[in-house]
């Protein structure tokens, strides 16, 4: 029986002190946790809630109001007591652990109390030097938090220096002064995951990787062309590697450019260049106009007129033999018709049957013609219904955008409770003490 009532004894000092365990006790920097990190929306660290509901409430809001505004963070510390630490060391140390301000510009402000240690600073960023200088830091503590920390209003005293520091930020004069680049999703909090060098070093090895496979790519292509019996079938080889070349030499930074330029003169010279028949060896001339056309068939002519294909006619001057080559025409907006194989099919338009609703589908049909056949094909598409989720989450965005944050409810999963964190910003040591 005494056993248990030991046990119990115990038990209940175990869970006194782990519910109380802070109170009054002497805290370290390293204790004062980051009020930023779990919700972006609290600016207060108060590990033993000396503050009240209220106060704490309406210093989040003006701090989030100023970072809104400047960019510039600000913070408040309320640590019970420092213990052996100067206030000075005390309050750099969180300055530095939270990485108030932006990374950028250092545009942070840490205002800390210890009420049992009696001792209060304002610390400020490299940034916020010139806005609050330490002179001006001084002037506030003076003003706001020893009158009212003699009177015992810790409240009194967190609520007026956040806002005498808040009109004197926002102070338009301050703006570009305070102004970082950094978004405020920008959080400072780890390192950029890749760095510039080695992000650049990616580069070039993806470039030389592209240049050695248009180097490879070009001499394959040479051996197998150079094989060919046909002078015209090496001039469409040549002419259809050319795309390949010229986006190879874009995405080398031009380095692979001498590769096209190889493959456009060995297209150029089988197209233009002398060329003998392949029957009787003799030369062959290259026709022009209506002399050209004439070899052609009617479908060729009609793509030579539409100038969806480009068609040489050489005709050899001694056995009379034409060979015709032909060169299709990239970019243009004919396509092989399935029914008479003419470069003439193209695309009309598409035509709405049935509109999607959120419950059904829609249905379509895209049009086709041959402008020379004149065959017409319709090609039947569906509609997807319309997105209900997508329609939502849009709304639910931009009512979480568009929201102030109220405290508690909805706003934990949605819009409010997204981690925040300071920006990485950095401390020159600057700002003022004061006790009372
Ligand atoms: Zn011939
Ligand atoms: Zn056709």
């Amino acid at each position: 029986m005494k056993r248990v009532r030991i046990l119990i004894w115990m038990l209940g000092v175990l869970i006194w002190v782990s519910i109380f365990p802070a109170q009054g006790r002497d805290y370290r920097p390293d204790e004062i946790a980051n009020p930023n990190i779990a919700n972006r929306y609290e600016y207060v660290a108060d590990p033993e809630s000396r503050l009240s509901a209220s106060t704490r409430r309406e210093v989040n809001d003006r701090l989030q109001k100023l970072r809104d505004a400047t960019s510039a963070e600000v913070a408040v510390a309320v640590v019970p007591s420092i213990g052996d630490y100067s206030i000075e060391d005390f309050s750099e140390k969180v300055f530095t652990r939270w990485g108030l301000g932006k990374k950028d510009n250092d545009n942070g402000v840490l205002l800390l109390i210890s009420p049992d240690s009696r001792k209060v600073r304002i610390q400020t960023g490299y940034g916020t030097e010139g806005v609050l200088p330490d002179i001006t830091c001084g002037q506030i503590i003076r003003e706001t938090v020893i009158p009212n920390m003699r009177d015992d209003c810790l409240d009194c005293a967190v609520d007026e220096a956040t806002a005498m520091i808040s009109k004197i930020m926002t102070d338009p004069e301050y703006a570009d002064e305070l102004r970082s680049e950094l978004s405020d999703n920008y959080t400072g909090l780890e390192e950029a995951p890749v760095s510039k060098e080695a992000l650049m070093g990616f580069v070039y090895i993806a470039i030389a990787i592209l240049w050695l496979y248009a180097g490879i790519s070009y001499f394959l292509r040479r051996s197998k062309i150079s094989k060919l019996k046909s002078t015209s079938q090496k001039a469409t080889e040549w002419r259809s590697s050319l795309t390949t070349f010229g986006i190879l030499s874009a995405f080398t930074l031009l380095t692979a450019l001498p590769f096209y330029l190889l493959a456009l003169y060995h297209y150029r010279k089988a197209r233009y260049g002398d060329r003998k028949c392949d029957l009787c060896g003799g030369k062959m001339r290259l026709l022009k106009g209506n002399e050209a056309l004439g070899s052609l068939t009617p479908s060729q002519q009609f793509e030579e007129k539409i100038g969806s294909v480009k068609y040489d006619v050489h005709k050899c001057e001694k056995c009379g033999n034409t060979e015709v080559t032909a060169f299709s025409v990239s970019g243009s907006k004919y396509t092989r018709c399935p029914h008479c194989g003419t470069r003439a099919y193209h695309f009309i338009g598409n035509r709405t049957l049935r509109q999607p609703t959120y419950h059904s589908e829609g249905e379509g049909i895209s049009e086709y013609r041959c402008e020379y056949c004149g065959n017409q094909d319709n090609k039947g598409f569906r509609i997807p219904k319309k997105d209900m989720a997508a329609a939502m989450a849009a709304a639910a965005a931009l009512g979480a955008a568009t929201r102030r944050r109220g405290s508690g409810g909805f706003g934990g999963g949605f819009g409010g409770g997204f981690g925040g964190g300071f920006g990485g910003g950095r401390t020159g040591g600057g700002g003022a003490s004061g006790g009372w």
